[in-house]
């Protein structure tokens, strides 16, 4: 991977981005993007790139990712400074105690503690079971509620403290890779193209989109907003290739063999044939697995938007989703871009998408 696109994709998931507070990350795509697409904000918040194409009337083609990662959010400080907090979106209550947060207040982050009863003090059977969210607290370091007041107030987010680093190999570790993978993915999507000599026959829309995690939300108004004929959501997918994950459900997919490309109801038939022909067609390695209703992804409120849009998924690979230490392959999503960008260059008309 070119220096500039890693630097680009440590920022991106370094800047945190909970559902609802989404715009440091946001400005980190925005600012990347900038130079070879115009660009433009929605008010939920969606950074929305626009590619025009070579000529008029051109099918309207948009690459969706979503920015927002999980996290939490401040409800309530007690009288000795501890701050007790809910999730936004899928947090696993396992994984926090003894974990370094921080808490992104008015006048910037700063580092707290998920506290933790010492093992020695607790009864055998609690050892067992995990201590309910709502239970749990964060230790900023404060005496006490007011000195805490006067840097965090209710609402404000939470995130695990941990940024990108490099694991053996060409896989890297890091916080939200769940979805920023996608939004990396568009944005070097609108990179390749607007640097081809050759203009597409499309105009192409790359949403580094919002709130996915609490509903699909920013896929709503995004989808509706840009109005596309075709859509391609680019999202995570369960690796399966770790010890504690079944693949007779989940399938059998793994990390640096491609990006994933789902078939089921929420996918075009004839996008998705296209896709895996352009794969085949460059030798571009990609992996295949079966969702038979409506996928938890962007994907599936683009689909349903307005008349209807032939939507595809294209997943990358992801271990331990939705914890501190996602992993992924570089290659994997080198290859979704690789793969992207030449089925972009096939598509001519919006015809041919419509299932007879
Ligand atoms: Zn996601």
């Amino acid at each position: 991977m070119r220096k500039e696109s890693f630097e680009f994709l440590k920022k991106l998931v370094a800047a945190p981005s909970p559902s609802g507070y989404e715009q440091p990350a946001q400005r980190v795509f925005r600012d990347y993007v900038a130079p070879f697409a115009e660009i433009s904000t929605d008010v939920i918040g969606n950074a929305i790139a626009f590619h025009k194409g070579g000529g008029k009337g051109l099918p309207r083609v948009m690459l969706i990712g979503h920015s927002d990662e999980i996290g939490f959010q401040v409800k309530y400080i007690d009288d000795n400074g501890f701050i007790y907090f809910g999730p936004i979106g899928g947090v696993d209550p396992h994984l926090l105690p003894g974990q370094r947060v921080n808490i992104h207040g008015r006048n910037g982050a700063f580092l707290g503690v998920i506290g933790k009863k010492p093992i020695h003090l607790m009864e055998p059977k609690d050892r067992e079971t995990v201590v309910k969210l709502e239970s749990q607290y964060i230790d900023i370091g404060a005496s006490g509620r007011k000195e805490a007041e006067q840097l965090v107030r209710i609402g404000d987010a939470v995130t695990f403290s941990w940024g990108l680093e490099k694991l053996h190999g060409d896989r890297v570790t890091s916080r939200g890779f769940d979805d920023k993978a996608g939004s990396f993915v568009v944005a070097e999507v609108m990179r390749r193209v607007a640097e081809a000599a050759k203009k597409p026959l499309i105009d192409l829309y790359g949403v580094s989109s919002v709130q996915e995690e609490v509903g699909l939300r920013g896929g709503v108004t995004s989808s509706y907003s840009v109005n596309p004929d075709i859509g391609i959501c680019v999202e995570v997918d369960f690796s399966t290739d770790q010890p504690d994950v079944e693949r007779k459900h989940n399938g059998e997919v793994g990390l640096g063999k491609g990006p994933i490309l789902p078939r089921g109801a929420n996918i075009n038939p004839a996008l998705f044939e296209l896709l895996a022909d352009t794969a085949a067609r460059k030798k571009i390695p990609v992996q295949f697995t079966g969702i038979p209703k409506a996928s938890g992804t962007d994907a599936n409120v683009m689909q349903i938007s307005r008349g209807g849009v032939a939507t595809a998924l294209v997943k990358i690979p992801l271990r331990y989703m939705h914890t501190p230490v996602e992993v992924l392959s570089l290659a994997d999503l080198e290859n979704a871009v690789k793969l992207l960008t030449e089925t972009l260059y096939r598509i001519k008309d919006k015809g041919g998408f419509i299932p007879v």
